[in-house]
């Protein structure tokens, strides 16, 4: 039996963890979990999955959830993310939080010795380097649950990381992938959120639809699989049926494919080596799909990711200040504060206005990361 902690079990992959987890009852366990303010469904998990540990966001909602369930113990805040990261009883943790709040939590699961099953790319992205060298320190094994890093690294099983001549991750274009760029001075939240091919949270919908989500996958790809930003490549393939790709020195390419579902690679990171069934999955039927389309992504369409390459190239702390600066910039957006495209004006102030600094330490990120959230908002 798996035993799983789950950071963010109220959100998108939180709640198909779940279900997950409930297909196979008989091999996974949830024994502790984060949410966040939605303590209604809070309730509604607690209920059907009996976990052992729960942490809330704030005090309010741990003050009253302690009297309404006395055999479950409660925690709350960044320290409560953390007491779900470590509980004892688990050895897998998945983190679906949002945001580079997971960072440390993670890197205090892996001091832990737990496996991490990780979506949260925000924590990849802003401290790559202390997460891989803590994840190696400990020989903890930290597997993929974005669809395309699990596409990669299931189509590097069997092969050696010296023969990988590049990796290439497709993309769905996101919500705008048509609108030429004066389209989309005015476009709108609700636009934003109506993605064409998965149905996610708000802030990686955003994401996609700046390329940003892209981009952050680039640098999760970099610290991933060890490989150099000139070896990582991207691809706008609108069906989003072959997930990523690996192409090797001899030019074979390994791809995996499949309906977009995260379940899959949820299920994947957890069943890691082994496979189980998903009955519930829609299979590929590629006669019926009959085409697939493929198209080169272009850095003036796509400002964010060229950001992110930049950024990644750069290192040290100039992806944390990516990073940081988007999630202020797209909750910014979600509220109504600045427009689609003001979005990257403010990621590319942020970026200029900042000199990296080299290899740093997880209170320098902390730090550059709370200066680059306040010089944000003291721009909006
Ligand atoms: P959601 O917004 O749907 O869910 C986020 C979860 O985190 C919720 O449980 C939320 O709680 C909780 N949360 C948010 N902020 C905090 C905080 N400050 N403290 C504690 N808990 C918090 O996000 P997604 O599930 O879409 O994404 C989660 C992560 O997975 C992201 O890093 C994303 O990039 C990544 N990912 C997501 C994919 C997807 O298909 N959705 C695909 C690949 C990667 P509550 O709702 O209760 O407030
Ligand atoms: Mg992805």
């Amino acid at each position: 039996m798996k035993k799983i902690s789950l950071l963010g079990a109220t959100g998108s992959i939180g709640t198909q963890t779940l279900q997950v987890i409930k297909e196979h009852a008989d091999q996974f366990k949830l024994v502790a979990m984060s949410v966040g303010h939605n303590v209604e469904l809070a309730r509604k998990i607690m209920k059907q999955f009996n976990p052992k540990l729960v942490s809330v966001q704030d005090k309010a909602a741990y003050e009253s959830l302690k009297l309404e369930f006395p055999k479950i113990k409660f925690t709350y805040g960044e320290t409560g993310l953390t007491e779900v990261a470590v509980f004892d009883e688990a050895n897998i943790l998945v983190n679906a939080v949002l945001g580079s709040v997971g960072l440390y939590p993670t890197l205090q699961a892996i001091e832990a010795k737990k496996t991490i099953a990780i979506a949260n790319k925000e924590t990849l992205v802003t401290a790559g380097h202390l997460v891989m060298e803590a994840a190696k320190r400990n020989k903890v094994a930290l597997l993929p649950v974005d669809s395309e890093h699990s596409a990669i690294f299931q189509s590097l099983q069997g092969e050696k990381e010296k023969n990988i001549q590049r990796l290439i991750i497709t993309a769905s274009g996101g919500s705008f992938r048509d609108k030429e760029r004066e389209e989309l001075k005015h476009v709108t939240v609700e636009e934003a959120l109506n993605h064409p091919n998965w149905s996610m949270g708000a802030k990686i919908t955003v994401d996609s639809a700046t390329m940003m989500n892209k981009g952050l996958e680039v640098i999760e790809a970099h610290w991933l699989f060890s490989l150099p930003y000139e070896k990582i490549d991207c691809l706008m393939h609108k069906e989003s049926i072959i997930h990523s790709l690996v192409e090797f020195h001899d030019s074979s390419i390994i791809a995996q494919l499949g309906t977009p579902d995260m379940r899959v690679p949820i299920q994947y990171a957890l069943s890691y080596p082994d496979r189980l069934p998903l009955q519930s999955a829609n299979r590929l039927n590629l006669a019926e799909i009959g085409k697939l389309h493929f198209q080169q992504l272009s850095f003036e369409r796509f400002r964010c990711l060229q950001f992110a390459y930049e950024a990644g190239k750069t290192g040290g702390t100039m992806p944390t200040v990516l990073n940081a600066a988007n999630e202020v910039t797209v909750a910014a957006f979600l509220s109504g504060k600045i427009t689609f495209l003001e979005i990257e004006t403010l990621i590319e102030k942020a970026l200029m206005d900042h000199t990296a600094i080299e290899n740093p330490s997880l209170s320098v990120i902390q730090e550059v990361d709370q200066e680059t959230r306040q010089f944000v908002h003291s721009l909006l």
